[in-house]
């Protein structure tokens, strides 16, 4: 399983790609086009990517699903529903989280 740096950014409403070239080098901060999860169990992983780091991460890394970045998937509290196409939502109850892939790998 390859996946790659992966740095969480201050949900805002505002999807930016946090792709990182290499450990020492900042985050991309493109606006991100997609939103992809890495894997969605047992611990689901999930970034924001722009265009450019697609088709990079196409081409070295593997993904479970993915979907066009919104504004919602930057948001605190989404989560992610798996479907065909999958996509991001805020559930108004944080009881009705059921369906939806397993909370985020804890990050630093
Ligand atoms: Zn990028
Ligand atoms: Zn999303």
């Amino acid at each position: 399983m390859t996946s790659p740096n992966l740095t969480p950014t201050k949900r805002i409403g505002d999807p930016r790609c946090g792709s990182r070239d290499t450990d020492d080098s900042p985050s991309c901060g493109a606006p991100a086009t997609w939103h992809i999860a890495w894997r969605l169990a047992p611990l689901a992983e999930f970034s924001l990517i722009c265009d450019e780091h697609m088709a990079q991460a196409q081409r070295t890394f593997v993904y479970e699903d993915r979907h066009p970045a919104d504004v919602v998937c930057d948001m605190p509290g989404t989560g992610w529903a798996i479907g065909s196409p999958s996509y991001c939502t805020l559930p108004s109850d944080d009881t009705d989280r059921s369906f939806l892939a397993s909370k985020e790998a804890p990050t630093t």
